[in-house]
């Protein structure tokens, strides 16, 4: 790859990278009395800038409500969240939604909205501010969308595009408003294994220049050494696993 870590600073000085997320002693359930059923128990995560960590497990193992913990769309039950150094119960609503702002998330299905063109999904991806420009703002989804090879596309309709045009699309709309954490999930699975390797590795280069943290569920064989680190969920249990991966990072 090209492009220097921005974990390197334009001078050349090395700094640590920063902690994005930190989850400690995590414990989730679903349901309450007998109903009660315990997904996650005493979950640890630490993950710092620039990391692309592939979250493993067989289906039903917690991954999705990890996730969900991570980016705030779920209440925390038991153990502690950090995100960007804060921890997210003693945040205020506001201080939480700056929190929240500073992450994005692609699905397993793109959700991409039909009734909007390729441009206006990447661009309904950047918040507006009293300071938004609007032109810049579509100058730059179209910048991302060329580098994601999807430039003659911006004026197509979702349906015109394949399954891999379409998560592409919803990778641009997530990387389009800069963000510090990128949480995907499942986001290969409706894909067949050249468009999802496309999709993800591109996502990978465009997150390592904007020094984003993402984490990716997946039990996707085919996209392991995409990640610069491997953590696996069993039986609510996390662990981290070795990474075999050619990532650079
Ligand atoms: P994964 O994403 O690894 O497939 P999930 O986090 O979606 O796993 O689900 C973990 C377990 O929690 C599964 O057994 C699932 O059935 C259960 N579960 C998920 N969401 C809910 C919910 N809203 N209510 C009750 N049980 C749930
Ligand atoms: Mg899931």
């Amino acid at each position: 790859m090209s492009e220097e870590p921005l974990s390197e600073d334009a001078d050349g000085i090395k700094r640590e990278k920063a902690v994005v997320v930190e989850a400690q002693a995590l414990d989730y359930a679903y349901g309450t009395g007998p109903q009660r059923r315990q997904v996650l128990s005493d979950i640890n995560l630490v993950v710092r800038e620039g990391d692309v960590v592939l979250l493993t497990g067989p289906s039903g193992s917690g991954k999705t409500t990890l996730l969900t913990l991570i980016g705030t769309l779920r209440h925390i039950q038991e153990g502690q969240l950090s995100l960007f150094g804060k921890d997210v119960s003693k945040t205020t609503t506001k201080e939480l939604l700056r929190l929240r702002n500073r992450v994005r998330f692609v699905f397993q299905r793109h959700n991409l909205l039909g009734s909007l063109n390729v441009l206006q999904n990447v661009i309904s991806g950047i918040m507006v501010t009293p300071l938004s420009d609007p032109e810049w703002d579509e100058q730059r989804a179209v910048a991302l969308l060329d580098t994601l090879g999807l430039g003659e596309k911006v004026k197509s309709w979702p349906d015109q595009l394949s399954g891999g045009q379409q998560q592409r699309v919803a990778i641009a709309r997530a990387l389009v408003s800069l963000p510090d954490l990128i949480l995907a999930d499942e986001p290969t699975a409706s894909l067949d294994r050249e468009s999802g390797r496309i999709a993800l590795e591109q996502m990978r280069a465009l997150a390592n220049r904007i020094n984003c943290a993402v984490v990716i569920s997946s039990h996707d064989e085919r996209i392991f050494d995409i990640a610069t680190r491997r953590v696996h969920i069993d039986d609510g249990h996390l662990r981290e696993l070795e990474t075999t991966g050619t990532n650079p990072s």
